[in-house]
């Protein structure tokens, strides 16, 4: 689903929700009443775009190909933070207005629950903001964070014993929670489908002192290269959480392959992994694929582990027999990090178009280009910016450093794609 449409279907969904709480009123705006109409307004703005939270993680494929699934996740923040901020306020106001009009809140059980949902959203939006400040690991700020889904349903309880049934509100909460439930019995059945469909792990095998690639075989999907997949491995009896890798494999491969940097709990035990163990593969997944923007020449900027989907993509263009020229920068802090080099130099003798060019900004007695990557640097190296295609993945600070510099140079940002390697 485009990008557009998803956008005109959220505003035609504000616009129906404000004339839902418009069609219910009857204006005062002089009285205290005001108060508590702006505050109804409030509460269905602030229900619908915490509902789109749910939509934005759901991974429903139709949205999620047009959209990416990291931007799903950005818009998932920020409609988290807008959700809360009107709901918020809702309660602000409409104590207000009750201490006004009667002297006291005059809570019933239902004002209740809303409140106590409120205060679990606070906690769990709390939580996804200050989890690394605080010391926690991933997935125990992600395991509180489901707690949202539990909480939703308690919000519905909340606005159906406060809407009048039959008007037009009452109605969007019916559509609203029949939704809900759609996507939470699609995301179970999903996980229940991965699970039908084991994958094995057919070898284990160190790239660099820290890099270490899986190869798996089992069902067959389709997946374009540069997309990823959520991988959880069964060891010894342990199921992990799941975790986004880029699949390194070409589709052309035998077998689906990633390639994890060893970083924290997760990927410093992916060494101990051994042939036969099961996988667990939900993909494929995101938009960062030259065969979604195959308009130019494409100009790969990979940082550290950032090749990953680099690869991918160039061994897709080697077995394809790609003719297009095509050039590789690739950042490291010195030759230590590199894998994938011999075979790199290999693709320049097959594909006569594809030229790597490797910098290291810690290592002096580089023969290659020394520095930090940077947009002039590129600029330098390309003969000019005309009918280029420029891909980055690396680490988040520098794929929005390269990409602001490059849009100073002139590129156009329709011509900029990236993958930042965070959801
Ligand atoms: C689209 C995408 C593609 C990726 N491809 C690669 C790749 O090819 N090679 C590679 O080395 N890394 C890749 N990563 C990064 C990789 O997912 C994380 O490095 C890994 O999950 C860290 O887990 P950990 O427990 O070892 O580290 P931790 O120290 O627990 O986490 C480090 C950071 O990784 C992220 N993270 C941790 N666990 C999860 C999780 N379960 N789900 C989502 N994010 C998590 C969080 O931002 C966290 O702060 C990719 C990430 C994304 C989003």
């Amino acid at each position: 689903m485009k990008m557009r449409l998803v956008v005109l279907i959220i505003a035609a969904m504000l616009v129906f929700t404000i004339y839902s709480w418009a069609t219910a009123l009857d204006f005062d705006l002089f009285g205290q009443l005001y108060l508590r109409y702006l505050s109804l307004l409030f509460a269905p703005l602030g229900l619908l775009f915490i509902f789109f939270q749910f939509v934005f993680v759901s991974r429903i494929k139709t949205i999620e190909s047009g959209f990416g699934l990291d931007r799903m996740f950005r818009w998932h923040r920020i409609f988290g933070r807008i959700g809360l901020f009107f709901v918020t306020f809702h309660m602000i106001l409409i104590v207000f207005y009750r201490f006004g009009a009667y002297g006291e809140i005059l809570a019933d059980t239902f004002i209740w629950v809303g409140i106590a949902a409120l205060l679990g959203f606070m906690i769990t939006a709390g939580l996804a903001a200050t989890y690394k400040k605080l010391g926690l690991a991933y997935e125990v700020w992600r395991n509180i964070h489901l707690a949202n889904y539990l909480l939703f349903p308690f919000v519905m309880i909340h606005v159906f014993f406060h809407t009048q049934t039959g008007s037009l509100l009452y109605y969007l909460w019916l559509f609203l929670a029949v939704l809900f439930f759609a996507i939470v019995i699609y995301r179970l059945a999903r996980i229940a489908a991965v699970r039908k469909n084991p994958h094995e792990v057919v070898e284990v095998r160190q790239e660099a002192e820290d890099i270490w690639s899986l190869f798996f075989d089992g069902p067959r999907f389709s997946y374009k290269p540069g997309q990823f997949m959520f991988i959880q491995l069964l060891r010894d009896g342990i199921l992990s959480e799941p975790h986004p890798f880029t699949i390194s494999a070409s589709p052309t491969a035998e077998y689906r392959s990633i390639t994890p940097k060893q970083l924290g709990d997760f990927t410093k035990t992916i060494k101990d992994t051994k042939v036969g163990d099961r996988a667990f593969i939900d993909a494929p997944y995101g938009v960062f694929s030259i065969l979604n923007y195959d308009r130019g020449e494409p100009v790969f900027i990979a940082g550290g582990i950032g090749i990953t989907p680099f690869m991918s993509m160039l061994r897709y263009m080697r077995d394809q027999k790609f003719d297009k020229k095509v050039t590789l920068f690739w950042a490291n802090r010195n030759e230590k990090s590199l894998c994938f080099q011999d075979e790199l130099e290999k693709m320049q003798e097959e594909m006569p178009g594809f030229r790597a060019i490797l910098v290291m900004s810690d290592q002096p007695d580089w023969p290659g280009v020394k520095g930090h990557l940077r947009g002039p640097m590129i600029l330098d190296q390309l003969e000019s910016i005309e009918g280029k295609e420029f891909f980055i993945c690396g680490p988040p600070a520098m794929s929005r450093a390269t990409m602001t510099e490059l849009k100073q140079l002139n590129v156009p940002p329709s011509r900029i794609h990236s993958e930042l390697f965070e959801l």
